[in-house]
């Protein structure tokens, strides 16, 4: 099974497209009984795309490191 924090480290590649399809199937899993990692995706997609049109970045951007970790952070005592 799939942890949140490996959810959101998978996630770039998932959104890309990047995955092993079983990987994929087990983050859809994962989403499927997690909505905070939902609602966490949402957030990403719009993030990234707003980076990737003004920077052309595959990096993660800092405010995005620093959601993911407030948002594991979060989780963690949930
Ligand atoms: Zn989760």
């Amino acid at each position: 099974m799939i942890c949140c924090k490996e959810c959101l480290e998978l996630l770039h590649d998932y959104l890309e497209g990047d995955l092993q399809p079983e990987v994929s199937t087990s983050l859809e899993e994962h989403f499927e009984d997690c909505p905070p990692c939902i609602a966490f995706v949402n957030t990403y997609k719009s993030t990234t795309h707003l980076c990737k049109t003004t920077l052309n970045s595959t990096e993660i951007p800092d405010i995005v490191k620093e959601r993911l970790k407030e948002f594991v952070d979060k989780n963690k005592n949930a």
